[in-house]
C-alpha cells in the first residue's frame, strides 16, 4: 500500500567532530522501510576506523571550551535542543515512523515530545545539583565535587530510537561529558537529525559524534571495547549486555545497563475491567508491542478470567493494523523482516504447545508487503511454554487464570526478567504487598506507562544494572571526589 509524505527519507552519515562523514572505505548498507519492504535509503557503515576518530574528537572536545562552559551555558543550549527537536517536530515523527514501522501519530504524540521534554527537563534539573559538604567539628571541612566521567559510548535499540537516545544524551551532556553514539542498524534517520540539532544548538565541535554500523565486529563492539572510551550506556536485549560487559571489561568502563523484560500484567476479580481493558490494550499493543515494559504476560483471578477474555478480545479487534503514516492505525508494522520472522516463530511455537490463538496469529488482509501481523492474544499455554517466558517484543500476548495472590506472586517472579509490572486492584492493602514481593524495577499499580522523569527507572535480575531518571542520571554520568581541607 502506497501512502504519500511530505517528509522524504534521508541517507545517514555519520557525525564526527561537527562534521557529516562517509566511512573511510565508503561502505554502506540499504535502510528498509518495514511498511513496505522498500528502500528508504543508504547508511554509511562504520566500523573500528571511524569509532576511533570519534573517540579522539570525543576525547579532545572534553578538554576543549566545552568544559568551561559553566551549568547555566549548558542548560541553555540544552533547553535549545530541546525547542528545536519541537520545532521539527512533524518531520522528525516522519522518520521515525519511517524507520520503525510505528504509527505516525503515536510518533507525533508521544515519542518526538518526549525526545523534547528528556533536553528541556535536564536543562532545569541541572541548574539545581548540589553537592554535600560535611562540617568534621573544628578539624576539617569535606565536600564533594562532581565532575563528568568523560567520553560516554551511546548504544542505542531500533524500538524508540529518538525517544530512548535523548533519554541518555540529554543528561550525559548536561554534566559536562562527551559522546559516541551508534543508533541501531534498523532505524538510523532520527538521530543522524539530532546530529544538526545539536550543532545548530551550540554543542561544540566534537562533543556529540554517531557513528553507524552493527553491532557484533563492528561500531558497536569497536566502542564497547575502546580504551579512551570511559562508560557505556547501553540499552537492548540481555544477551548484547553480556557480550558488552565482557569487552567492556578489559577496561573497567563505568556501566548502564537497560535490558529486556517479560512483564507480568497481574488482574484481579476487584479492579475496573473497563480501565483494566482500556490501559491492557495499550501495554499489550501500542508501538506493535515493541516496548521493553509492556504487559505481555496477562495473569487474570478466576472469577472474572472469562469476561476479561471475552471482553479484551472484542476489544482488540477493532484495532486497525495498517500503514504507519495512515491517520486512523493502531497497529503499524514490526521493524524488519528478522524481527517479524522471529515474532511470527513464537506463534508457531505456541500452537506446536496447544496454545488456542484468540485473535490474530496472522497478516491483516490486504497487506502482501510490510511486516504487519494482527494483535495476538494466546490462551491455555502451560506457564513453562517459551511464549510465557521468553521476551517476544510483539504484540502477541499471553494470557492465564490464576486463583490465589501467593501463586500469581510465584508466577510473575518466575522469571529472569524483572523489569516491569503492572498490579490492578481496588485493595489497597493488596496492592502494596503484591508491589513489594514483585521482583520488578518498575510496579504500576492501576496504571501503566506513567512516569515522571526525577523517579528510579530501571530493572532487576536480568533486565538491567543501575537506575536512570532525575539524581540516578546524574549519577551515571558524573564522578564524585571528595576534597578534604583541614582547618
Ligand atoms: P540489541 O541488543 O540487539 O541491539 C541494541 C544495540 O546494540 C544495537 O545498536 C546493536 O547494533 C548493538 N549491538 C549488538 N551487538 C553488540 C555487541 N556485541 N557490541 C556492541 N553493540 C552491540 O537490541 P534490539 O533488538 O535493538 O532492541 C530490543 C531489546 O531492547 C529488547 O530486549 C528490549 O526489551 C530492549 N529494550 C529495553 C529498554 C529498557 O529501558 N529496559 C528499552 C528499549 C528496549
Amino acid at each position: 500500500m502506497q501512502v504519500e509524505t511530505r517528509v522524504r527519507a534521508i541517507n545517514c552519515l555519520h557525525f564526527i567532530n561537527g562534521q557529516f562523514v562517509e566511512s573511510q572505505n565508503q561502505k554502506t548498507f540499504e535502510n528498509i522501510n518495514p511498511a513496505t519492504e522498500e528502500v528508504l535509503g543508504t547508511v554509511a557503515e562504520g566500523g573500528k576506523e571511524e569509532v576511533n576518530f570519534a573517540v579522539a574528537a570525543a576525547r579532545r572536545a572534553l578538554n576543549g571550551k566545552w568544559k568551561t562552559m559553566g551549568v547555566v551555558q549548558r542548560s541553555k543550549i540544552l533547553r535549545r535542543i530541546g525547542d528545536l527537536i519541537l520545532e521539527r517536530q512533524e518531520e522528525l515523527a516522519h522518520l521515525e515512523s519511517m524507520d520503525t514501522g510505528k504509527p505516525f501519530s503515536l510518533a507525533n504524540s508521544v515519542d518526538v515530545p518526549r525526545a523534547a521534554f528528556n533536553f528541556h527537563f535536564f536543562a532545569d534539573y541541572i541548574t539545581s545539583v548540589g553537592t554535600d559538604a560535611n562540617m568534621q567539628d573544628d578539624i576539617a571541612l569535606h565536600y564533594s565535587y562532581r565532575r563528568p566521567v568523560g567520553v560516554v559510548g551511546i548504544i542505542k535499540p531500533w524500538n524508540l530510537p529518538l525517544l530512548l537516545l535523548t533519554w541518555k544524551l540529554a543528561p550525559c551532556l548536561a554534566m559536562g561529558n562527551t559522546a559516541v553514539i551508534k543508533p541501531a542498524e534498523w532505524t538510523p534517520m532520527t538521530a543522524t537529525v539530532l546530529m544538526e540539532i545539536c550543532k545548530e544548538a551550540g554543542v561544540p565541535d566534537g562533543v556529540v559524534n554517531l557513528v553507524h554500523g552493527f553491532g557484533p565486529n563492528s561500531a558497536g563492539a569497536a566502542i564497547s571495547e575502546h580504551m579512551d572510551v570511559d562508560a557505556i550506556s547501553f540499552i537492548g536485549e540481555p544477551r548484547t549486555g553480556t557480550a558488552i560487559m565482557k569487552s567492556a571489561a578489559d577496561t573497567l568502563k563505568k556501566l548502564s545497563f537497560e535490558l529486556g523484560g517479560k512483564n507480568p500484567n497481574i488482574i484481579f476479580a476487584d479492579s475496573d475491567l473497563d480501565e483494566v481493558i482500556e490501559t491492557t490494550i495499550k501495554s499489550s499493543f501500542v508501538n506493535q508491542g515493541e516496548v521493553c515494559l509492556c504487559g505481555s504476560r496477562i495473569y487474570v483471578e478466576r472469577p472474572v478470567y472469562e469476561e476479561f477474555l471475552t471482553r479484551f478480545a472484542e476489544r482488540v479487534r477493532t484495532l486497525k493494523v495498517g500503514h504507519p503514516l495512515e491517520a486512523d492505525t493502531n497497529v503499524g508494522a514490526l521493524v524488519s523482516k528478522e524481527h517479524y520472522d522471529r515474532v511470527n516463530s513464537y506463534i508457531e511455537i505456541a500452537r506446536e504447545d496447544g496454545g488456542t490463538i484468540l485473535t490474530g496469529g496472522k497478516r491483516p488482509s490486504g497487506y502482501q508487503k510490510g511486516y504487519y501481523l494482527e494483535p495476538t492474544i494466546i490462551t491455555g499455554l502451560d506457564r513453562n511454554s517459551r511464549c510465557v517466558r521468553e521476551e517476544i517484543f510483539g504484540p502477541v500476548v499471553t494470557v492465564l487464570p490464576f486463583d490465589m495472590e501467593e501463586e500469581v506472586v510465584m508466577q510473575a517472579n518466575d522469571t529472569h526478567y524483572g523489569l516491569a509490572a503492572t498490579i490492578w486492584t481496588n485493595d489497597l492493602k493488596r496492592a502494596h504487598r503484591v508491589a513489594h514481593q514483585l521482583e520488578a524495577g518498575i510496579i504500576w499499580v492501576n496504571t501503566w506507562f506513567l512516569r515522571d522523569l526525577r523517579t528510579p527507572f530501571g530493572g532487576m535480575k536480568h533486565s538491567g544494572i543501575g537506575r536512570t531518571g532525575g539524581m540516578h542520571s546524574i549519577d551515571f554520568y558524573s564522578e564524585l571526589s571528595n576534597i578534604t581541607i583541614k582547618l
